[in-house]
């Protein structure tokens, strides 16, 4: 590919605020802390979080059964109502203390209402929703979370105003799923098709398509085994084992596999075989 006039100047940031509203199982911090991490390893995308769900008193939205299906476009005007009612007290109560929301940042709002229809993904070029009411665990991998890192990371084409959806699955952020079953594919390779690259590179340049195929590119999280990566930090701090965990947040039992892979729990185990080995050795081996 050869360097555009777009590359030439510094490209406007793309800031999308991930907004939490009628959730009750997610694990928000671990969600949180993954999400905000792709801050740290790139400059075209700039990610913020607001729990929705925590001021639902002070933007008088009204509690809504996470039970009941409704439809998807409805619920996109909850979204919007949801966030004019935000950025009016934001700006009412906090014009001193914090500057306002900005208002060409794109939302891409997390729920748990089922959409009718088993629909789970509804967008438009600055608004995306999307429901996590019909995830379950046999759809892992990948985990919960995986899933939610990489439906952020899809829209932003849709908020570039660079979407290419195309019918036939190639692995690609820009594959058209209906359901959330058909999403696994791109969830689990995170391609960029030369169609959908093209269409990225026209609008946000070289930088905007490289940051987005390094945040695809899911090195950045690392191992659980390096105490200073996005995993370790997760495990350590969330108790989400990005590798074992599966949904909305950990089991006892993944918290038991996680702790048996450690290395400390694996040393342990070495030395308790070695140590039973020896008396083994000394009970009956010197008796012959
Ligand atoms: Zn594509």
């Amino acid at each position: 590919m050869t360097t555009t006039a777009n590359d030439q100047k510094k490209l406007p940031l793309l800031s999308i605020a991930i907004g939490f509203l009628d959730c009750t199982r997610l694990d928000k911090d671990a969600t949180t802390y993954l999400l905000l991490s792709q801050n740290s390893v790139q400059e075209a995308y700039e990610f913020s979080v607001v729990d929705l769900d925590a001021h639902a008193g002070d933007l008088h939205i009204a509690t809504l059964d996470v039970a009941h299906e409704i439809d998807g476009d409805k619920y996109l005007d909850r979204c919007r109502q949801a966030i004019h009612r935000l950025n009016q007290y934001v700006s009412e109560s906090w014009s001193e203390a914090a500057s306002p929301i900005k208002n060409d940042i794109k939302w891409f709002v997390i729920t748990e209402v089922p959409f009718e229809g088993n629909y789970y993904m509804y967008g438009t070029s600055t608004l995306s929703v999307i429901s996590l009411a019909n995830w379950s665990k046999d759809m892992a991998p990948p985990s919960l979370l995986e899933f939610i890192l990489r439906q952020t990371q899809a829209s932003i084409p849709l908020f570039l105003g660079a979407a290419e959806n195309h019918y036939d699955t190639r692995g690609c952020i820009g594959d058209f799923t209906v359901n959330l079953g058909e999403a696994k594919q791109h969830v689990l390779i995170g391609h960029i098709c030369h169609e959908c690259a093209r269409a990225i590179q026209k609008v946000h340049g070289h930088t905007g398509l490289d940051a987005l195929r390094m945040l695809l590119n899911k090195s950045w999280i690392g191992s659980t085994d390096t105490v200073t990566s996005v995993a370790a930090i997760m495990k350590k701090t969330f108790g989400y084992d990005l590798y074992i965990t599966k949904g909305f947040s950990t089991s006892f039992m993944e918290k038991v596999k996680s702790a048996l892979l450690t290395g400390v729990v694996q040393e342990f185990l070495k030395l308790s075989g070695a140590v039973i080995l020896a008396w083994a050795l000394l009970k009956f081996g010197l008796k012959q």
